[in-house]
């Protein structure tokens, strides 16, 4: 994506929800090099996906299973229905745009694990041990000095 502006690349994405009207993402973007900011819209596909599990078999994308995985690593955690709505819509943004009709439930986790993060810390690692099933305790302790050092 360019700057409308400018031409330049370096793009961020300062908010993103989705448009009822259209069945769209409405994205506010900015643009780091001219700093002028500017709207696109992205067309959610009304495609089914579908999720490969750890044993291959298929089932349809639910949200609501994410959903309800993110919800038990932000119990009793300051994270916002709102804010969980928008990562999701995020995440699901981003697998309609992989272009894949089949994705495997591990990459799904790694994207959730990756916006948790700028979340919550703990609901992170909560997300984290579930997901990535830690081998061992070292690397469980690992990943929590990342994020002690990150902060
Ligand atoms: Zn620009």
């Amino acid at each position: 994506m360019k700057c409308p502006f400018c031409m330049g690349e370096n793009i961020k994405v300062i908010d993103s929800r989705p448009s009822e009207e259209n069945n769209a993402i409405r994205r506010r973007r900015q643009c780091e090099d001219c700093n002028k900011r500017f709207t696109t819209y992205e067309t959610i596909e009304s495609a089914p996906l579908i999720v490969i599990k750890k044993d291959e078999t298929r089932e349809p994308y639910s949200r609501e299973k994410i959903l309800s995985g993110v919800l038990k690593s932000t119990n009793k955690r300051p994270v916002g229905m709102k804010e969980i709505e928008l990562m999701l819509s995020d995440i699901e943004n981003i697998l309609h745009n992989s272009m894949e009709k089949e994705i495997p439930s591990s990459y799904i986790g790694e994207l959730v694990m990756d916006k948790i993060k700028d979340l919550d810390e703990v609901a992170y690692v909560r997300f984290a041990s579930i997901y990535r099933e830690f081998r061992d305790i070292n690397s469980f302790m690992d990943e929590l000095k990342i994020i002690l050092k990150e902060k």
